[in-house]
Order: structure tokens, then C-alpha cells, then sequence
């Protein structure tokens, strides 16, 4: 493990090609949460900042040197940004890893290969955007072209920091866009890190600009500044709902990947054994922080006790503490304050009468580093505030079903509509359930793939806009058609 300050992370904002301080000189406490230790300052960019990184923007936007450059050029850029993500992936998970508490392991095997994935895919999208004839009544040559939208913030949680940063950049890059991104004041480091791979890419000063900070400062002036055309967030549905309501004043676009309360749903007649060893990783992976977690689990009455038992077993099986520690599966909770919900919500569980299977206590560091271990709820039903509300950390809830409608009932009785999973041999169960579900992403007999060229984001509550695949490319390009009389 190379110690933190031999990493030599850059802690400024990247405005315009250069690192720089903010202009107010302010810095904020970076903390590692697996020690409760700082990891030293950075920059806390205000809104004079998110002005500068704008107007950067914007000028890369209006001399056309990007959004006009060749498309195989743009491919040829894009695809040396991936390679270098892939030959820094030492050092960003090494980052990750500090900055979120997360095993390295994983890091290293999906964080920074995902990231790379997502970048190459788009890089491969410039030279095949294209608009279409459309066949109108008259005289006349109407064609459709996909121009990109212009300048666009981006805000991204502290979860899978390098990849929903890698999520956002991609498609809007690939399409012509300039970019403000802004990422969670918890996780910094990666998307700071990016800036001198811009550079080195090739991306001209001021397509990307990467500004550190808090939500209601840096952030707030990221979503009202008038220059910014569209804002993609990436967070909780509070703060969504919040974007959306302000961006109303100018008609901003946007797209939002919000929270989830997913259904994980087990049928008798399913491959038990691949089932039962599902339920774990798909809520307790990457410390439940994840938006797509199978944090419900539907199963049916007759394997009830199977259920429950391996949930029991994968939760006390899982390794938790030091992320650095190869044996370890889950990690620290990103920050004291989230530290502090999950506990809260468990305790909340036990005041509605859920029962704790396994877990249920946090791990007592002395304020050394946040640690939750898997936990387990049983005797709870879908009224619940645990089963209700996302908390976001690596608490299962189990639930059985007599019905096939009873369970699609249950299913959708939320506001979420991330994703959802199921498990049967029934290969005609398997699509009705999923055609009945509402969720913008449903896996059958598998759970929690992500693929760059497979759309993902949320029905209802749970978001507006897919990202990844072509969905994902559209929502950051304006249509224009164009007519012209041949008479
Ligand atoms: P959050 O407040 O929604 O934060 C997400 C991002 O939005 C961060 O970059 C945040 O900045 C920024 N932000 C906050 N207020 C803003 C504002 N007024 N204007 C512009 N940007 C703003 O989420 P959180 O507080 O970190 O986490 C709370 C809960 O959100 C979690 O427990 C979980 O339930 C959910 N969540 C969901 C996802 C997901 O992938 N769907 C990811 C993370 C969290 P700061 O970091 O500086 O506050
Ligand atoms: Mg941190």
C-alpha cells in the first residue's frame, strides 16, 4: 500500500487547463474514513469559482476548437483519455480507496475498469452520431442533426466517484460539450486527478474543468448560473428534486440518477444455489453504498428460512474493516454523517419491530474509521420506514410472498424504480414479472451488471434520462431539423 502523500494528488481546482486555488483561498478537511484521520486540505471552490469555470466553458464551447473538431480526432483524444485512466489505475484506486473507505480490491477490479470501459465506449461515438432524413410531405430535403447542448454541469456522489465522473464526462465529451464538474465534497481526489489526464490527452484547456466544494455553495452555483445549458446529477432524490425545481427558472435541461429501493426477488423454483448466493452481493457490495443495492428481498414463503438463513451466512462471512486488508469484502462507510444514518436506521428498524438477524450493531473504533457490518432484517413488511426509505448502507430487509400478484404488488409499492431482480426457471414468470415491474433496469437470474452500452437510470422517483448506451449519448445533443425546398 503506498502511503497517502507519496501519491501526490492534486487538491486544487482545474479551471482552464491549470491547476489553481480558490479565489476566496479556502480550503476544506479531506477525511480518510477508514482512520477518522485527515488526509490534508483542498480546495473549496465558491461560486467566483464555478464563474471562472463557466466562462472557461463556455469560451471552449464558443470557439468550436472541440464540438467542431474532426470526429475521428475527437475519437482519437477520447481514446488516449481511457488509456490513461487505464495506466493510472494504480494511483486512482489507491485514491478511491482512501478517499471513500472501499476494499481496493474492488477499486482496482471494477471502480477503474468500469471508468476506462465507459470512456472508451463513448470514444468510439463521435464518428457514429448521426441524424436521419425524414421523409415529409412536399418538395423539400429535411434532415435532422445531433449538435451538442453546450455547456453542462455535472454533479456526482461520493459512491463510485471515478466512475459516475467517467458516467458523465464520456457521452458529454464524445458529443461536443464543455463541462463544470463537481464532485461530492467527500470523495474529490479522482476527478482532481483527472485534470492532469486532460491535459495530457490532448482535451483543449477549458472542455473540462473540475471545481471542489460543498453542495450548497459551489454546487448551488453551479445549477443557477445562467451560462450552464444542462445539469447531470447524480444523488439522492431530495437534491434532485431540488436541481430540477431550480433549473425551471431557465429552462435548463436535465437529467437526474436518483436513489432506489430495489426488489430482490427469489422464486421456489429458481436455481436456489445461485440465488441464495446472490442475496449478499447485491446489497452488502461496496458497503450497500451503491443506488442499485437489492436492499428488499422478496422471497417465496416455502424457502422463507433458506433465505434467511443465507442471508445470515453471506453477512457474517464478509470480512469487514481495513480496506486495504486483501481479505477484506466490506469496507468503511464514506463519512461519520452517513456513519451515523445507517446506524439510525437500524435502530429505527427495531423500533418498528424488525428483527436482527445478523449485524445490527455498529463497529466500536473509537471515531478510528466507520464501519457498519452487514445486517440482516427479518419480521418487517413493506410499510416500514427501513424497508420505505433508502438508506444506502448494507442493511437487507427480507420479506416473503404467497403470490405472484401479491409480490408485484409489494414490488412497486415505492417511489423508486431503479432496479429490481428476480430468480426462477420459469422462463415465462421471468418476463411477466419483469415486463410488470417499474424499474429502468430489471435483471433475471443475475444481479447488479453495468454495462456502457447497456441504458441505465430510474422510473418514477428514481431519476429522468437513461445514461450509457445511445440513450445516454442523445441526452447530451439538441436535435435540429433542417429543411431546405428543392423547388
Ligand atoms: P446528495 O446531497 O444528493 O449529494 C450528491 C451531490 O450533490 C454531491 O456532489 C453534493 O455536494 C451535491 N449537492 C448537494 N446539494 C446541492 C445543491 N443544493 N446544489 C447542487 N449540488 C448539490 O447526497 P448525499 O448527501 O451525499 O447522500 C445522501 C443520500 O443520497 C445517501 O444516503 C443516499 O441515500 C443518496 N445517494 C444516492 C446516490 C445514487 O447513486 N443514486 C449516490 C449518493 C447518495 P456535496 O457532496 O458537497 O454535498
Ligand atoms: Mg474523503
Amino acid at each position: 500500500m503506498t502511503p497517502f502523500n507519496e501519491l501526490n494528488a492534486p487538491r486544487q481546482l482545474f479551471i482552464n487547463g491549470e491547476y489553481c486555488d480558490a479565489a476566496s483561498g479556502k480550503q476544506f478537511d479531506n477525511i480518510n474514513p477508514a482512520t477518522g484521520a485527515s488526509l490534508g486540505g483542498v480546495a473549496e471552490g465558491g461560486a467566483e469559482d464555478i464563474g471562472r469555470a463557466v466562462a472557461a466553458a463556455r469560451r471552449a464551447m464558443d470557439d468550436g476548437k472541440w464540438a467542431t473538431m474532426g470526429s475521428h480526432q475527437r475519437e482519437g483524444i477520447l481514446h488516449k483519455l481511457a488509456d490513461l485512466v487505464e495506466q493510472n489505475a494504480k494511483n486512482l484506486a489507491l485514491l478511491e480507496t482512501y478517499d471513500t473507505g472501499k476494499p481496493y480490491r474492488d477499486a482496482l477490479a471494477v471502480d477503474i475498469p468500469l471508468s476506462v470501459q465507459t470512456l472508451r465506449y463513448y470514444a468510439g461515438w463521435p464518428t457514429k452520431l448521426r441524424g436521419e432524413t425524414n421523409p415529409v410531405a412536399g418538395n423539400f430535403l429535411t434532415y435532422t442533426r445531433r449538435e451538442p447542448i453546450g455547456v453542462i454541469g455535472q454533479i456526482v456522489p461520493w459512491n463510485f466517484p471515478l466512475f459516475m465522473a467517467a458516467m458523465k464526462l464520456a457521452p458529454a465529451l464524445a458529443a461536443g460539450n464543455t463541462v463544470v464538474l463537481k464532485p461530492a465534497e467527500q470523495t474529490p481526489l479522482t476527478a482532481l486527478y483527472l485534470g492532469q489526464l486532460m491535459n495530457e490527452a490532448g482535451i483543449p484547456p477549458g472542455v473540462v474543468n473540475f471545481v471542489s466544494g460543498f453542495g450548497g455553495d459551489a454546487g448551488q452555483a453551479l445549477i443557477t448560473h445562467p451560462d450552464v445549458d444542462k445539469i447531470a446529477f447524480t444523488g439522492s432524490t431530495g437534491t434532485g428534486q431540488h436541481i430540477m425545481r431550480t433549473a425551471a427558472d431557465s429552462l435548463k435541461r436535465v437529467s437526474l440518477e436518483l436513489g432506489g429501493k430495489s426488489p430482490h426477488i427469489i422464486f421456489a423454483d429458481a436455481d436456489l444455489k445461485s440465488a441464495m448466493r446472490a442475496i449478499g452481493a447485491a446489497i452488502f457490495y461496496n458497503q450497500g453504498e451503491v443506488c442499485i443495492a437489492g436492499s428488499r428481498l422478496f422471497v417465496e414463503e416455502s424457502i422463507y428460512d433458506q433465505a434467511v438463513e443465507a442471508a445470515k451466512t453471506a453477512a457474517e462471512k464478509m470480512r469487514v474493516g481495513d480496506p486495504f486488508d486483501e481479505k477484506t469484502r466490506v469496507g468503511a462507510l464514506v463519512s461519520a454523517e452517513h456513519f451515523d444514518r445507517v446506524c439510525k436506521y437500524v435502530e429505527l428498524g427495531v423500533s418498528e419491530g424488525a428483527e436482527i438477524a445478523a449485524g445490527g450493531a455498529p463497529i466500536d473504533t473509537d471515531g478510528k474509521g466507520f464501519f457498519y457490518p452487514p445486517t440482516v432484517l427479518t419480521g418487517v413488511n413493506n410499510q416500514m420506514r427501513v424497508v420505505r426509505e433508502e438508506i444506502f448502507g448494507p442493511v437487507l430487509s427480507i420479506i416473503p410472498f404467497s403470490s405472484q400478484e401479491e409480490l408485484i404488488a409489494q414490488a412497486n409499492d415505492t417511489q423508486y424504480g431503479l432496479a429490481a431482480g428476480l430468480w426462477t426457471r420459469d422462463v415465462g414468470k421471468a418476463h411477466t414479472v419483469a415486463h410488470a415491474i417499474k424499474a429502468g433496469t430489471v435483471y433475471i437470474n443475475a444481479y447488479g451488471l453495468l454495462d456502457a452500452s447497456a441504458p441505465f437510470g430510474g422510473f418514477k422517483m428514481s431519476g429522468i434520462g437513461r445514461e450509457n448506451g445511445e440513450d445516454g449519448i442523445k441526452m447530451y445533443t439538441e436535435a435540429k431539423t433542417v429543411w431546405t425546398s428543392l423547388s
